[in-house]
């Protein structure tokens, strides 16, 4: 097992060359191990409000520095997230690089288990894209810092039901924001990626009357939403230009950048994908200035780490619990929404500065003892 600590800064310094930057991280950590061929990096963000939790990703990247950027900006967005849902959890990430041939086996999770277990719980790991309960399991084996095992074994299972449920509430406000009721009869919606969070996004979409547009590279997954839901398949890649009340990205991210926004044609933009914006900064400002509503995503994607964090802060799964933190996202999107439009700021900006806030105050408290 080979494990490399790098000063946050020097990780920040080495990808300066594709423009982008990220200070504040606490730790970054690279792991290897060439018997399973794991290579894997964490990033904690921030621990302020408690450990860094955050989920494991396992994606094809196209090179170490574009790894090391997705984990530096999602670890980043889990602690605005956290702060902003009112939990008391940091922020913090894990990639694991997906090569040819390398597979999540048994033995690769069970290392990855030994390198999360070394932080000493101060990142605390649960699933994200390509990783799911199952993986969580054998993780489980090699440490207990561990959340979304599943419900079967004491754990709060698997988020993306309550995610997307942030999301359809985000929706609601974000249209109640717009036209003044929150109904969704009727609206046009295209969902971006039927994944786990997509796939019960849309049935929530459907079951409102909602006219739901769909795409996603993976034609099992569309097999499995039209199976269950009456929706339009679009091309993938189209989705975002269609004339639609919302748009949501609910795949990978940055699908919202200096190219795509200008050919935007809907009134909001509210989905589950993590780094939805491709540059946060400027494109933030570019949707602002084409009229269009976007609700953040670390705000409105924060049910699944309240479904995940309801395993650290009240024991067994608390369904109740969940659905009450849950449905105080529709309020927060209100808050945010009304607070953009009286400051003309940018919804990012505030919902950052909100999240920023909570954790400054627990900063101060904690210096001035
Ligand atoms: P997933 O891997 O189950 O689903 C993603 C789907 O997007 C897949 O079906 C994939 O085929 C599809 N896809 C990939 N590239 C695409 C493209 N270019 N066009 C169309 N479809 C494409 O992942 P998920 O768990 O559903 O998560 C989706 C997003 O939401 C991710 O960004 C994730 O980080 C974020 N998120 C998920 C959760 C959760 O609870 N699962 C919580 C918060 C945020």
């Amino acid at each position: 097992m080979k494990i490399i600590e790098q000063p946050a800064q020097a990780a920040v310094d080495r990808c300066a060359g594709n423009h982008f930057y990220f200070g504040g991280h606490e730790q970054i950590v690279y792991f290897q191990h060439e018997p399973t061929a794991l290579q894997a990096i964490v990033a904690i963000h921030d621990t302020t409000l408690g450990p860094a939790l955050g989920g494991l990703r396992f994606l094809e990247y196209e090179n170490e520095s574009a790894a090391l950027k997705d984990v530096l900006r999602l670890s980043r967005g889990m602690t605005y997230k956290s702060a902003i849902a009112g939990l008391d959890v940091g922020g913090g990430k894990a990639v694991i690089l997906k090569k040819k041939g390398v597979a999540l086996t048994e033995a690769l999770l069970r290392k990855f288990g030994t390198f999360v277990d070394s932080l000493g719980g101060k990142y605390i790991t649960a699933p994200d894209v390509n990783t799911h309960v199952n993986h969580m399991v054998q993780v489980a084996k090699s440490t207990r810092h561990i959340a979304c095992l599943p419900i079967a074994l004491g754990g709060s299972g698997d988020p993306s039901e309550n995610t997307a449920y942030g999301v359809y509430l985000a929706m609601k406000a974000a249209v109640k924001k717009t036209v003044g009721t929150d109904s969704l009869a009727g609206k046009k919606i295209g969902v971006e990626g039927v994944g786990k969070v997509g796939y019960f996004l849309v049935q929530l979409l459907c079951q409102e009357k909602a006219f739901v547009y769909v795409t996603d590279i993976c034609p099992k997954r569309l097999e499995a939403i039209t199976a269950v839901c009456k929706v339009e398949v679009v091309v993938a890649g189209t989705l975002h230009s269609l004339p639609l009340d919302i748009y949501a990205p609910c795949a990978l991210g940055a699908t919202l950048n200096s190219k795509t926004i200008p050919k935007l044609r809907c009134a909001m933009v509210v989905g589950a994908a993590n780094n939805q914006l491709a540059c946060e900064e400027s494109d933030a400002k570019l949707l602002l200035e084409h009229g269009i509503l976007y609700l953040p995503d670390f705000l409105a994607n924060a049910g699944g780490i309240i479904n995940a964090a309801t395993e650290l802060e009240k024991g067994p799964f608390n369904k109740s619990w969940v659905k009450e933190r849950t449905e105080q996202l529709y309020d927060t999107c209100l808050d945010v929404l009304h607070r953009a439009e009286a400051s003309n700021c940018s919804t990012k900006e505030v919902a950052q500065a909100i999240a920023q806030e909570r954790i400054q105050s627990i900063k101060s408290i904690c210096h001035n003892g």
